[in-house]
C-alpha cells in the first residue's frame, strides 16, 4: 500500500473495528494504527449493555419502538443534556448496527431485551447485552476484522501510538505523526478519524480537562486522551466537563493510584444495604438503600472529593454478603490490611482511623440503631434496618466516586466532523466513540448503553459513509 490512504482510523477498539471492517468492505484503502499490541480496546473492559430503538430482537418479542421514543427517554434520563445533534444520529442508526452485530453472530442475552439495569430505566424493553460482557461482541467483529486485515485491505499497525495531527496551510488535516519501536514515523490520508477512545486513564489529561473533579476511575489503560489533545490543539472545541457524574461506588486497589478503581456492589439491584454511609463529618447524607442508583450516584457527588465511609461492624461483616467482588475470605483478609479497609475496636477508634469528629460518628450510630430498634429511619428513610451497628470489632470500607469514562469530548456536526471554537470544521477530521465526551452521547446521568452504542454506530457509519460525505 502507498502511504496515501482513503482513510486513516486512529484506534481499533468499539468504534475502530466496525468503522474499518465497513470502509475495507466498500473497497476503501485503510490504514489502523493502534496504540496497543493487540485490538479490541475498552471492549475489554466494557459491561457491553447497549440499546437501541426497532431493532429485530424488539420485534421479535412484540416489543414497538421508535427511534423518536429512544431520543426523549435519553433526554429525559440525562435531563435534556445529550447533544442534540449526537443523539438524534445515534437514534436513527443504532438498531442498524445492533441488526448487524446480530448477522455477523452476536447473541443477546436470553433475559434481553429490557428496560433497565445498571441505570436508570428506559420506557421500553430497548436495553440488551451478549453472555461474555462486551467480549460478546469483540467476539463477533474480531474474525471479520482479521480476514480483512490478511486480504491486505485493513492495514493494521499494532504498537503504533498516534501522537499529532499533520496540517495543510489551509488548515485541513492531511496526515499523522506515529510513535513506534522504529522512531516516529509519518503517514498521509485523505480522511483522518480519532477513534481513540477517553482519557479516564490519564492523570494528566483529566487534570487539564477537568481540574475540578478527582479523578479515580476503572478503564482501559490506553484511554490517555491523545485523540482529544491532538485536536484541541488545532482549535477544536473540547467541553463537557460540566456534566460529569460518579458512579456509585468504587474504591482504589492502590490509594497512590487514582486509576487503579475497582467497583463495590451497591447498585440497587447488587444487594440489601446492611450499613450506613457517613461523610468526612461522620454523618449519614443519603437514604442508603433509596431505588434510584441516580439518586445514589448524585448524592456521592455532593460530598466532598465525591468520598463515603460505608460502616458496619462484626455481625454485618459475619450475614451481609462482601461489598466488593472479592470472594468472602480475600474480603474479610482485606480489613486492618489495606488502607481502604479499616477496623477498630471502638466506634471512637473507628473515627479517630477514619479521620472524621468522633462525636458526630458515635451520634449517628447512635441514631441510626435507635432508627433500627424503632424499624423507622426518620431522618433518611432507610428501610433495610436489619441489624443495629454494635458489636465490637467495628469495620468501615473507604469508598467513592469512581468514574469509567471521562465527560469531555471534541464537538462533531452531523458528518462527525470534528468543529472549532470559531464554529468552522476541521477538514478531513472526523471523531466518534468516547473520543467524544460522555457528557455528549449521555449527558448528565447514566443513559444505558450510551457510550458503546455511539460508539459502534459512529464507527459502523463512518466506515460506511465517509467516502461518500
Ligand atoms: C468498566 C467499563 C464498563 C463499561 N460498560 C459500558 C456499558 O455497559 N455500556 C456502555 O454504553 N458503555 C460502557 N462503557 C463505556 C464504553 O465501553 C466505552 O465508552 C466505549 O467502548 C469506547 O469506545 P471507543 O472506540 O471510543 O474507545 P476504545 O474502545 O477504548 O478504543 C480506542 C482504541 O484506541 C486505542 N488508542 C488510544 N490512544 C491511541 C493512540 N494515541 N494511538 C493509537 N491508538 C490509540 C486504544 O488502545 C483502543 O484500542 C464501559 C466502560 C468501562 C471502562
Amino acid at each position: 500500500m502507498s502511504n496515501n490512504w482513503d482513510i486513516i482510523c486512529i484506534g481499533a477498539g468499539s468504534t475502530g473495528l466496525p468503522l474499518a471492517i465497513k470502509a475495507a468492505e466498500k473497497g476503501a484503502k485503510v490504514l489502523q494504527i493502534e496504540a496497543d499490541n493487540r485490538i479490541g480496546g475498552t471492549l475489554f473492559w466494557s459491561s457491553g449493555q447497549i440499546a437501541a430503538a426497532g431493532t429485530n430482537l424488539q420485534k421479535r418479542h412484540g416489543i414497538e419502538d421508535s427511534p423518536d421514543e429512544h431520543y426523549e427517554d435519553a433526554q429525559h434520563v440525562a435531563n435534556q443534556q445529550i447533544d442534540p445533534t449526537v443523539l438524534r444520529l445515534f437514534v436513527d442508526n443504532a438498531a442498524d448496527t445492533i441488526n448487524w452485530l446480530e448477522d455477523i453472530g452476536f447473541k443477546p442475552a436470553e433475559e434481553t431485551p429490557v428496560a433497565g439495569e445498571a441505570h436508570e430505566a428506559y420506557s421500553t424493553r430497548r436495553y440488551l447485552w451478549g453472555e461474555n460482557q462486551a467480549i460478546s461482541i469483540l467476539d463477533v467483529m474480531k474474525p471479520l476484522h482479521e480476514q480483512l486485515v490478511k486480504e491486505k485491505k485493513i492495514d493494521l499497525r499494532l504498537e503504533h501510538r498516534f501522537k499529532e495531527l499533520i496540517m495543510d496551510k489551509a488548515g485541513a488535516a492531511i496526515g499523522i505523526k506515529v510513535e513506534t519501536k522504529e522512531g516516529i514515523k509519518e503517514f498521509f490520508g485523505e480522511n483522518i478519524v480519532l477513534a481513540s477512545g477517553g482519557y479516564a486513564a490519564s492523570k494528566e489529561v483529566w487534570n487539564e480537562l477537568n481540574p475540578e473533579i478527582p479523578l479515580a476511575s476503572r478503564c482501559n489503560p490506553f484511554s490517555r486522551g491523545d485523540g482529544i489533545i491532538a485536536a484541541k490543539t488545532h482549535g477544536a472545541i473540547v467541553d463537557g466537563a460540566e456534566k460529569y457524574l460518579c458512579t456509585f461506588a468504587g474504591w482504589l486497589n492502590d490509594p497512590q493510584d487514582p486509576t487503579s478503581g475497582e467497583f463495590l456492589l451497591l447498585s440497587p439491584k447488587a444487594r440489601n444495604v446492611w450499613e450506613v454511609f457517613v461523610n468526612s463529618e461522620g454523618k449519614r447524607f443519603m437514604q442508603e438503600d433509596h431505588q434510584s442508583i441516580d439518586y445514589r450516584e448524585r448524592a456521592l457527588l455532593k460530598q466532598p472529593g465525591m468520598e463515603m465511609n460505608i460502616i458496619f461492624d462484626s455481625a454485618i461483616l459475619q450475614n451481609a454478603s462482601p461489598l466488593t467482588l472479592l470472594d468472602n475470605e480475600e474480603y474479610r483478609n482485606k480489613f486492618g490490611n489495606h488502607p481502604t479497609f479499616v477496623k477498630a475496636s471502638s466506634i471512637n477508634d473507628l473515627a479517630l482511623k477514619l479521620g472524621v469528629p468522633q462525636k458526630n460518628l458515635e451520634q449517628t450510630i447512635n441514631d441510626y440503631n435507635k432508627s433500627v430498634e424503632e424499624k423507622n429511619d426518620k431522618e433518611w428513610n432507610k428501610y433495610f434496618l436489619i441489624r443495629k451497628i454494635e458489636k465490637a470489632p467495628f469495620y468501615a470500607v473507604k469508598a467513592m466516586g469512581i468514574t469509567v469514562l471521562g465527560p469531555s469530548g471534541l464537538a462533531v456536526d452531523s458528518n462527525l466532523q470534528v468543529l472549532k471554537k470559531d464554529g468552522s470544521r476541521i477538514q478531513n477530521l472526523y471523531a466518534g466513540g468516547e473520543i467524544l465526551g460522555f457528557g455528549r452521547t449521555s449527558g448528565n446521568a447514566f443513559v444505558g448503553g450510551l457510550s458503546l452504542t455511539p460508539a459502534l454506530t459512529f464507527g459502523k457509519i463512518l466506515g460506511e459513509k465517509i467516502l461518500s460525505w
